[in-house]
């Protein structure tokens, strides 16, 4: 996965980008990180490259030119590397677009290159998004100062989707967001902290126990803390409850099974006592 980022902050990506799982991916190679600076391609003499919006209104607008010769930059180091034209996607960072979700940073993963393209000041000079612009995405309803924050949060989400960037293949899979459910509570050790104790049968050894509990627990969470998602699971699980509610029957007819067992043994006890 190749990254390159259009930012007139280039440090505060590559800072952001160093660090732990991300930076270690930037290491091994699973992933590189390009991060242009817009500045460096105004063709202004004093540098500039913002200016006021057409029409009034408060705060500075990105130029086009700037933004338009750094992508034409980009665009054109990707082709050198692959020997050949290519329209790699390019992700408008705005509180304007479809807000960013765990199924997206999975496409988006499938990429071999992605363009970030961060805004600054009150945006950038609408020309140049329609231009260059494949995908407007925002990562929340509220409004941050520039899009390298959220540039930094797409590539660290798309990241860890990128084959040899978490150490365990598997842990992408049973989190939180992979399948609406939320992921199960998890503990560590030692086995009694504070008072409190590790559930017990993560430490039974049983594992389908363990899923089942864990599978649970899962379905409890989701239910309490975002009822959105446990209804789209939900619904998409009916079989789920249906298994339950037999499991559930069965248990309950064993009881009665029982007890009614006891009750004969009993009554035998007593007729034989009298
Ligand atoms: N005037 C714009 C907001 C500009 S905020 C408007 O009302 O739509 C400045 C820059 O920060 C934007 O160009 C964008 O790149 C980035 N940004 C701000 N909030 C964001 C969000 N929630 N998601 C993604 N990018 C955001």
């Amino acid at each position: 996965m190749h990254f390159h980022v259009l930012t007139l902050f280039p440090e505060m990506i590559t800072d952001g980008f160093s660090t732990s799982i991300t930076g270690r991916s930037l290491e091994n190679g699973s992933v590189t990180l390009n991060a242009v600076n817009i500045r460096d391609y105004t063709i202004n003499k004093h540098k500039k490259v913002d200016d006021y919006p057409y029409g009034g209104g408060a705060g500075m607008l990105m130029q086009a030119q700037p933004v338009y010769d750094a992508y034409k930059a980009v665009v054109q180091t990707i082709d050198q590397r692959k020997g050949q034209k290519s329209t790699p996607r390019v992700i408008y960072l705005t509180p304007q677009g479809t807000v960013f979700k765990q199924s997206m940073a999975k496409e988006l993963a499938r990429e071999e290159d992605l363009i970030f393209l961060c805004g600054h000041y009150e945006g950038i000079d609408e020309r140049v998004l329609e231009e260059i612009v494949t995908d407007y995405i925002s990562i929340g309803d509220y409004v941050l100062t520039g899009g390298e924050l959220p540039a930094l949060v797409l590539m660290d989400a798309i990241s860890r989707m990128v084959p040899g960037v978490l150490g365990n293949s598997d842990s992408g899979e049973s989190e939180s967001h992979s399948n609406y459910l939320l992921e199960y509570p998890q503990y560590s050790r030692p086995e009694i902290w504070n008072g409190k104790s590790v559930p017990p049968v993560l430490l039974s050894g049983d594992h389908a126990k363990v899923e089942e509990w864990r599978l649970e627990k899962s379905i409890e969470r989701t239910a309490k803390m975002r009822p959105d998602l446990y209804e789209k699971w939900a619904s998409e699980n009916e079989e789920y409850f249906i298994r339950k509610a037999k499991r559930e029957e069965r248990k309950r007819k064993n009881e009665l099974r029982k007890l009614k067992k006891a009750q004969k043994a009993q009554k035998a006890e007593d007729e034989g006592k009298s």
